[in-house]
């Protein structure tokens, strides 16, 4: 293997003989240089608004400003606050999850619910994101319960929604859909008519701080750190995330739940 990484060292052995101990460092070379792409990526992360932050109080407390400019000024310093405080969130959750191992409680949780959160949320992203927003669909095909953490599968389901809106031009469609699969197990999938993702990008994307445009990312509030969320999340709770795309077509992101249950109501609703 011409990627492997070999600690070689000599110990005095038994007279004038000496021992050659060899030791195979490649895992530990590679998780270390990891630790220090991710150290030198949230201190830039961080930096960058703060940076930001301390040009603008230099700016008020120097210029002699009217009001208007300075309400001006205080709106950007509270984004740029936003965009910290929205990191440092993500790097906690991100943390708390990589930190535990145990599974998830069993709780059964009402897929309706989560849906209709998803679909509060996105209403108002989409109108933040642009006036003319997106024509959105929220579909659910069977009434149905998954086993789980409800804050960690609404934060997955949300963070889905909110790339396909982010990430997808204004007036574009983003349809969200959960169905049960023939063999019993749950699919929450989220399809949007954005740029699409080329092939080598997508086994990348769910790596901490991996964007492809990091300017549309920071520009609509990303942190970096969703996708990889969404992952340990997905982990967490056996399920599966599939992602399909197709530049200049769209993508299409695909949580499959193993656990499922059904409820006693109609087959088909649509979330209200
Ligand atoms: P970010 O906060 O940058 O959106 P994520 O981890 O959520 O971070 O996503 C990682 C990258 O994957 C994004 O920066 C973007 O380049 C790409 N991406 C995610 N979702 C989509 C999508 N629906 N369409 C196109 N690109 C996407």
């Amino acid at each position: 293997n011409q990627h492997c990484r070999l600690s070689i060292q000599v110990h005095p052995y038994a007279g004038n003989r000496r021992m050659l101990l060899t030791r195979d460092v490649t895992s530990l070379e590679q998780a270390e240089a990891m630790r220090r792409d991710f150290v030198a990526n949230v201190s830039h992360e961080i930096r960058t608004p703060l940076t930001v932050l301390a040009g603008f109080v230099e700016t008020l407390q120097n210029l002699p400003l009217d009001a208007d400019e300075r309400a001006r000024y205080l709106h950007l310093m509270s984004q740029q606050s936003h965009r910290m405080e929205t990191l440092v969130n993500d790097l906690l959750t991100l943390s708390r999850l990589e930190g535990s191992s145990a599974p998830p409680p069993n709780r059964w949780i009402r897929v309706r619910a989560l849906l209709a959160q998803c679909e509060d949320e996105a209403r108002g992203l989409s109108s933040r994101l642009s006036q003319q927003g997106h024509r959105l669909s929220f579909t659910m095909e069977a009434d149905t319960e998954i086993a789980g953490v409800s804050t960690e599968l609404q934060s997955a389901m949300s963070n889905l929604v909110s790339n396909a809106l982010r990430y997808t031009p204004p007036g574009g469609e983003v349809t969200v859909l959960w169905r049960l699969l023939p063999d019993g197990r749950g699919e929450f999938s989220v399809r949007d008519t954005g740029p699409g993702i080329a092939a080598e990008h997508i086994p990348r994307l769910t790596e901490r701080f991996y964007r492809i445009d990091r300017s549309r990312s920071r520009e609509t509030g990303g942190t970096g750190l969703g996708l990889a969320i969404v992952k340990h999340i997905a982990q967490r709770h056996g399920a599966e995330l599939r992602i399909e795309s197709k530049v200049g077509e769209g993508s299409r992101f695909t949580l499959v739940f193993p656990v499922t249950r059904l409820r006693r109501t109609p087959a088909v609703s649509a979330v209200a």
